[in-house]
């Protein structure tokens, strides 16, 4: 068996690792799918997800119209509508 890692894995642990604070509201993968630091070459690529609670949303403050730009509206797994608000797929990369 080989101890490589598949790219997906790297990216979902190197973001886990940046971000997560086990202290701090929502899993790690709430966290990075509301990471705002849009200027990292992982952003578009991070592991999201569209079941963010409302509870973990507002510990934040995260706006509608930011939550909107932080769940991979452009990227490679899916994103939410511009015009509905609703999510257009699944978002991939959580295991
Ligand atoms: S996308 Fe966010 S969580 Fe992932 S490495 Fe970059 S800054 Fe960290």
């Amino acid at each position: 068996m080989s101890a490589r890692k598949s790219l997906r894995g790297a990216i979902n642990a190197h973001c886990k690792s940046c971000i997560y604070d086990r202290e701090a509201a929502g899993t790690w993968l709430a966290q990075v799918t509301l990471c705002s630091v849009h200027k990292c070459e992982l952003w578009d690529v991070r592991p999201t997800t569209d079941t963010i609670p409302e509870s973990v949303i507002e510990y934040y403050g995260v706006s509608r119209s930011e939550l909107s730009r932080l769940r991979l509206k452009s990227g490679l797994y899916g994103g939410i509508s511009d015009q509905t608000g609703s999510v257009e797929s699944r978002t991939k990369g959580a295991t």
